[in-house]
């Protein structure tokens, strides 16, 4: 979601394995964004001018975004053949995705870019939650409902990422998703509409839970992150298993 912290995080990450010395490689795809707190190595904004875009096709904000990354997508094999040579060097490189993040889930461009990504190399989905915005259980529902969508839309293993725990212990979501019980009960003195609506939809994400890897994190802080990439190698472990067979029957 907009304002979670995913800018922050990329930032955080390039530190966090700077400090190992471990390079990263970093794809800004946010063609709206202003500022970016990290220098990444391939950039939208050096290839599209969303003001420009905007402009000339006469579009809102929204659809200026989704048009820059369709005309950046067009030449997504460029970025390839960099990302492929520099692979060689790089362990890890890491993808900001714009701040509106349904406009690059949901489309043919984001699409396109994630699995143009996913044929080549193990990709992994880090989806950003901030933490202070689940604690009502409804809205956490909420959350999950969006996270799960983006799950089965793009097929690839995915990291629940709770960020600013510096704000609020991300304990209780963690418990939430381990424990239906524990969700259950706070949810239980609710008895709206909506409360029954997210005590049914928690049974039903039970099992979609099971599968998820989540982690507590700060981009501020740096706490988490340790756990963080032990997901995320865990997740690679699940793309060689899953993914790539999938793809070769798709094939
Ligand atoms: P994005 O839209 O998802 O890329 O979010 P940004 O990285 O731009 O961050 C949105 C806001 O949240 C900014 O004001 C950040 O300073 C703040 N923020 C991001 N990560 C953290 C964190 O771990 N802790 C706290 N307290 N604030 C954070
Ligand atoms: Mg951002």
């Amino acid at each position: 979601m907009a304002g979670s912290g995913k800018t922050s995080f990329v930032q955080r990450i390039h530190a966090h394995l700077h400090q190992k010395e471990r390079p990263t490689y970093l794809v800004n795809l946010d063609p709206a964004v202003y500022q970016v707190p990290f220098d990444p190595n391939i950039d939208i904004r050096d290839t599209v001018n969303y003001k420009e875009v905007m402009k000339q096709y006469g579009l809102g904000p929204n659809g200026g975004i989704v048009t820059s990354l369709n005309l950046f997508a067009t030449k997504f094999d460029q970025v390839m053949a960099l990302l492929e040579q520099r692979s060689q060097t790089h362990d890890y490189m890491i993808m900001d995705t714009p701040g509106q993040i349904e406009v690059f889930t949901w489309s043919a461009s984001g699409q396109i870019i994630t699995e143009t990504l996913a044929s080549t190399f193990p990709t992994v989905v880090a989806y950003v939650v901030d933490t202070a915005r689940c604690v009502s259980p409804v809205t956490f529902m909420s959350n999950m409902l969006y996270a799960c969508s983006i799950c089965y839309k793009t097929r690839l293993p995915f990291v629940l990422v709770f960020n600013k725990s510096d704000l609020v212990d991300a304990q209780f979501a963690l418990d939430w998703l381990k424990d239906y019980e524990s969700f259950n009960e706070a949810i239980a003195s609710e008895t709206t509409y909506i409360a029954t609506l997210a005590r049914s939809m928690g049974l039903v994400l039970e099992e979609f839970y099971t599968q998820l890897r989540a982690v507590a994190v700060s981009a501020f802080t740096g706490a988490g992150m340790d756990d963080f990439f032990e997901a995320v190698d865990a997740a690679v472990v699940e793309y060689n298993e899953e993914y790539k067979t999938m793809l070769q029957t798709l094939r």
